[in-house]
């Protein structure tokens, strides 16, 4: 890869470190972005990346993302655009459709919202009128800003009754569920989490909206690629509509989705365009067409299958180090600990863990107010790495947190793990 500006060359990633792509032509006529995307590349592969809603896409996602399909614009649905010369556009979309559709065994797919939070807003807007109540899970218990945060247009706009976990068990209370569906009569009762470690039960979730006449919502952002792979139960025959994202365990690109029956598929296109988008991004729908294929693949069963095998092992070795892991494991990607029995909250836990060179998130816990910290296996997987590296990972985690040893020490560590499983090898 020619490097040959200043800038680009001290943000240059080490030489053994691969590229997906060629940043050269990039860096020499804009050192200054230049530098900054080869930067990222190296924090990327030089630092572990657990951060439950990342991952690696790749190279072929990001050839996609990076092709001319990005200067498209192509509002409106296949055969039926707003614009002109839309043959390629139309033929992308029709594929990824028709993949999505068959990988998850939908009747229909829109795959044009721009993320996951688009995908539940156009959701919201196909079933809902502002003002309606909706019953999801409440953001102090793993609710996402798109499930009533007051912040968020959901938020504003309707009015949410949140359920939550039992604080002993961690797990969803589903006599609680029906019990507030009962008393609040909600239009729509949304399932699906940022940080809730086991499958919800969706079979219940139907029977409950069942009994209160409410559309069923299935929020699978982050479990999307684990059904796809056949490691997670799907919402698919038990939601009204499923919503999710294409780039968390999935490993397409930044994106979001939406899968419904025959009989609301208008409601929802109409939802995404006109009512909540303009023009699609084309290259982002292309890509996600290669996502799906990709995981249409037995390669990427067992991936997704090793996601969930990694998650388990790294919580039972984080159980080892002292932490307390909430519902004392999991069935997916996702790891939620409270490191309070080491004597830190989730906040300086994860600060000393980036300065020991690892990335992830804190979140709320089941019970009281200190926050965990949120982990996920999908990236360190994708990398290749194996049940050992989880549990050196769970021993890095341990003397990082204790803060035990040089943090230089347990950097270098965490560092050659990273670089012995090059997310992109040459
Ligand atoms: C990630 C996530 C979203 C939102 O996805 P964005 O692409 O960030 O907008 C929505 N709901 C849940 C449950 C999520 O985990």
């Amino acid at each position: 890869m020619p490097v040959t500006t200043p800038a680009a060359r001290a943000a240059a990633p080490p030489s053994h470190t691969a590229v997906p792509q060629d940043f050269g032509a990039l860096a020499r006529q804009d050192p200054e972005i230049g530098g900054i995307l080869l930067a990222e590349a190296g924090r990327q592969s030089s630092t572990l990346q657990l951060i439950a809603a990342e991952n690696f896409t790749s190279p072929a996602v990001l050839a996609a993302l990076g092709s001319p399909l990005a200067n498209k614009y192509a509002e409106g649905y296949p055969g039926a655009r707003h614009h002109g010369g839309c043959e390629q556009a139309d033929a992308a979309e029709r594929v990824a459709v028709r993949r999505a559709m068959s990988l998850f065994g939908a009747e229909h797919a829109n795959v044009q919202p721009h993320s996951g939070s688009s995908a539940v807003l156009a959701a919201y807007a196909a079933l809902l009128r502002p003002g309606d109540t909706v019953l999801a899970m409440g953001l102090p218990y793993g609710g996402h800003l798109t499930h009533g945060a007051p912040g968020n247009f959901s938020g504003r706009w309707f009015e949410f009754a949140g359920y939550g976990v039992d604080p002993d068990s961690g797990l969803i209370d589903y006599t609680q569920v029906r019990a507030l569906a009962r008393a609040r009569r909600p239009k729509a009762i949304v399932c699906g989490s940022i940080s809730y470690p086991r499958h919800p039960d969706y079979e219940q979730f139907r029977d409950i909206a069942d009994e209160v006449g409410a559309y069923l919502i299935a929020d699978a952002a982050h479990p999307m690629g684990l059904i796809a792979g056949g490691a997670a139960p799907s919402p698919v025959p038990y939601a009204d509509v499923v919503c999710a994202t294409t780039h968390k365990v999935l490993r397409g690109p930044r994106g979001g989705m939406i899968l419904c029956g025959v009989e609301l598929s208008e409601r929802i296109d109409r939802a995404v365009f006109p009512f909540t988008q303009g023009g699609a991004q084309m290259h982002t729908v292309a890509a996600k067409a290669v996502a799906f294929g990709e995981a249409a693949t037995p390669a990427y069963a067992v991936y997704a299958h090793r996601v969930v095998a990694h998650a388990r092992v790294l919580a039972a070795a984080l159980e080892d180090e002292g932490f307390e892991v909430t519902t004392g494991g999991t069935d997916t990607h996702i790891v939620v600990a409270d490191p309070g029995p080491l004597g830190v909250d989730g906040r300086t836990a994860r600060e000393r863990l980036m300065a020991a060179g690892m990335v992830l998130d804190t979140c709320a816990l089941p019970y009281g107010d200190a926050r965990g910290i949120r982990l996920g296996t999908a990236a360190v997987t994708t990398q290749g790495m194996d049940e050992d590296d989880m549990a050196r990972i769970a021993a890095l985690f341990g003397a990082a947190v204790r803060e035990e040893g040089d943090p230089a020490v347990l950097r270098a560590e965490a560092r050659g793990l990273a670089e012995r499983n090059p997310p992109y090898p040459g």
